[in-house]
């Protein structure tokens, strides 16, 4: 246990006590692959002086994908929003105006669709797995649905096959966005070949780092047709602007190098992940007031993010306990707040009253992990949520005072 933590509440950064690590630690993955693996790479495409635009690494990168999900088909893009919002156009019903995504999700989700001419129809998700299920989704669908958008959320996977299920019963449309669900399988396999289509991102605080990047798999070949045309600016053939909506969205060499040589070591990375994970579970066990959500490790897993739902006990404002942490240079993160029915937009939307969604929406928070993180800082983190515990009552009276004097100052 580490010596440095705080004798009195007065010693919390937040109340002008010194830091409790030295370093920030973030929510981020941010692992590095071999360097020399990615020179290695990366030579292959400077050497032939072929930089971008379908190049040999965006295409063994496409190929080693599809063979990683188990899909058929894998279409890199330069990030994993446009993605889904190649894919959402791409797969949207013509003619019809809504899609169904959670409102406790990513918090660009709405603009995304915005994007793609969508007006999102939020749907609750279930409090305790904190994932959309086909009840949840069923209850939104009407006869403008043009797609439904199902996300999974930060540790484990939403209901796949009841989703698809749904889909199929009502002749709608199903995007999965697996971005946090990238190493997953279930009973009914690996993540990546489920519904219509799933996206997932590169972005280097995810569990794949390109530097930036998406992707899209799908079992579906006209789909993966248009999505390479809508990518290259819609082009078929040279100098040909055919499809509609076309972007430069494509992928380029040096992210898929990257990509590549963090592909190489990703068993390494989820077993890494699984200690920081066993080590946050045996300490956070000592807090009774914070419950840890677990992994289900029935079938593959990354245990990459490290989510914590503040329960009743835990009187402190989640905010607060996420800006004390912060002070702490512990970033720890709220969970995806505010929902997305809570925010101001200037598009077109559904109003929705979504109760269990506000209900949780204050009360959980992603704690530090990646590769950054030791497991002398988990035991560190833990210790001070211990003290924060302990001494909330103080806390707060100490949180008010500070406000009060800078209201009055
Ligand atoms: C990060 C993220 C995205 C967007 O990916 P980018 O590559 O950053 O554009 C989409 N959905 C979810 C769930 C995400 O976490």
């Amino acid at each position: 246990m580490n010596i440095k933590i705080k004798e009195s509440v007065q010693d919390l950064a937040y109340f002008g006590g010194s830091k409790l690590l030295s370093e920030p630690k973030s929510t981020s993955s941010l692992v590095q692959p071999d360097y020399d693996n990615f020179l290695q790479y990366s030579k292959q495409f400077f050497n032939r002086q072929f930089y971008t635009n379908n190049g040999v690494l965006v295409q063994l990168l496409e190929k080693r994908l599809a063979e990683f999900h188990q899909a058929e088909f894998c279409i890199t893009v330069c990030s994993g929003f446009w993605a889904l919002a190649l894919a959402m156009t791409s797969l949207a019903i013509k003619g019809k105006q809504e899609i169904i995504m959670p409102s406790l999700t990513y918090r660009r989700m709405a603009d995304i669709a915005a994007w793609a001419c969508l007006k999102p129809r939020f749907c609750e998700v279930d409090p305790q797995t904190l994932a959309v299920s086909s009840n949840t989704v069923s209850a939104c669908i009407n006869d403008q649905t043009a797609l439904v958008l199902a996300v999974h959320p930060i540790v484990n996977c939403c209901d796949i096959e009841g989703i698809v299920q749904l889909g199929v019963e009502h002749e709608i449309p199903v995007l999965f966005d697996s971005v946090e669900s990238m190493y997953e399988s279930e009973n009914i396999g690996k993540v990546g070949k489920f519904g219509d289509a799933e996206c997932f991102s590169m972005h280097a605080s995810k569990l794949l780092n390109g530097f930036e990047g998406g992707y899209i798999t799908t079992n579906d070949s006209k789909l993966t047709h248009k999505l390479k045309r809508l990518r290259t600016f819609g082009f078929e053939g040279p100098d040909n602007c055919t499809i509609p909506g076309g972007l430069n969205a494509k992928l380029n060499e040096v992210h898929a190098a990257m990509a590549l040589a963090n592909l190489d070591v990703i068993e390494q990375v989820v077993v890494d992940n699984k200690k920081r994970y066993m080590q946050y579970r045996k300490q956070l066990s000592r807090i009774p007031s914070i419950r840890l959500l677990e992994f289900d490790e029935k079938y593959k897993t990354s245990y990459k993010n490290i989510v914590v739902e503040l329960l009743e006990d835990w009187s402190l404002d989640r905010n607060k306990t996420v800006a004390l942490l912060n002070g702490e240079n512990i970033l720890a993160r709220v969970y995806y707040y505010p929902p997305l029915h809570q925010k101001p937009m200037s598009y077109p939307f559904v109003p929705a009253t979504l109760k269990d969604t506000d209900q949780i929406s204050s009360r959980f928070m992603l704690l530090p992990c990646g590769d950054f993180v030791t497991t002398d800082d988990i035991d560190d983190i833990v210790e001070l949520l211990a003290f924060i515990h302990v001494k909330q009552d103080e806390i707060k009276k100490n949180i008010e005072r500070k406000e009060d004097i800078n209201h009055t100052n």
